[in-house]
């Protein structure tokens, strides 16, 4: 495929986890595709290496999402090293359970930092410069449904991702760009492991009737749909992929 005609995806927090399996299987399915990621440089560069390796157009891209000038650089990169985007994958995320009545304002300020305003950020440029017919793919949780106990900000935070993709796929009328959320259950990734006992993890992987936990390839099919030609009458939804938890 030429560059002119190849589409081009980019992906936030793609240098691990579900953000790296949702790279891998764009680039799969035939995009250009930028991996952003904000501290794991050499884990984003493996990934390039891996991915290029394979024959794709893959570049890595760092930028902290939480910072509006570097979400500007971002896309700004991305356009020079790729061409114009067709698909934006919100997926760089951050989580902290703990009871509300102990959440101190900065694990407040840094959830909704990089989970709301890093998203919102991205939605307002890639809105600005996306190419007709694009995707909009942000990652919110299945958690917001099960309504868990220490959840309070994290959920919030993927609540207002909620709320801005059903708002701007319907402001996005008249330029053929579908706005969709998809929202995991729990996935085995360093973010849903961190601070876990093994019963915990167990308990959690059983509370779906399919009894496992969910993996990053899982995501990366839903999110792989979504971006294809046969999703693209599916807009302004919340597509829950969480093995039937919730
Ligand atoms: P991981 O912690 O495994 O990976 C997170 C990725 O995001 C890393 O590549 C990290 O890169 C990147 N990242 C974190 N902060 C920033 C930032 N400020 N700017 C740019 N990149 C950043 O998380 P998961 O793969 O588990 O989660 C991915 C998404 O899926 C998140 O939005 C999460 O909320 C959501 N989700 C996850 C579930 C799960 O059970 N795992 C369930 C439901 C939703 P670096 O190391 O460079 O910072």
């Amino acid at each position: 495929m030429s560059n002119e005609t190849q589409k081009v995806a980019l992906v936030t927090g793609a240098s691990r986890g579900i953000g790296a399996e949702i790279a891998r299987r764009l680039a799969a399915d035939g995009f250009a595709v930028a991996i952003n990621y904000a501290n794991s440089a050499a884990e984003a560069e493996k990934l390039v290496a891996e991915l290029r390796a394979g024959g794709a157009r893959v570049t890595a891209i760092q930028a902290d999402v939480a910072q509006p000038e570097q979400v500007r650089e971002l896309f700004v990169q991305c356009e020079q090293q790729l061409g114009s985007l067709d698909i934006l994958v919100n997926n760089a995320g951050i989580m902290q359970t703990m009871p509300l009545v102990d959440t101190s304002d900065e694990v407040f300020e840094r959830t909704f930092a990089v989970n709301v305003q890093g998203v919102f950020g991205c939605l307002r440029e890639a809105t600005k410069r996306m190419n007709d017919g694009g995707r909009i793919i942000s990652l919110s949780t299945s958690a917001l449904a099960l309504k868990m106990p220490g959840y309070a900000v994290y959920n919030a935070s993927k609540a207002a991702v909620e709320a801005m993709t059903q708002v701007l796929a319907k402001e996005l009328r008249g330029r053929q760009i579908t706005v969709n959320a998809v929202a995991p259950g729990p996935v085995e990734t360093e973010l849903f492991l961190d601070g876990k006992t093994v019963e915990m993890v167990q308990r959690l992987a059983h509370m779906s009737p399919l009894e496992r936990l969910g993996q990053p390839d899982d995501i990366a099919a839903v999110v792989s749909f979504l971006a294809s030609a046969q999703g693209g009458w599916v807009n302004g939804q919340i597509l829950r992929a969480n093995g039937g938890i919730a």
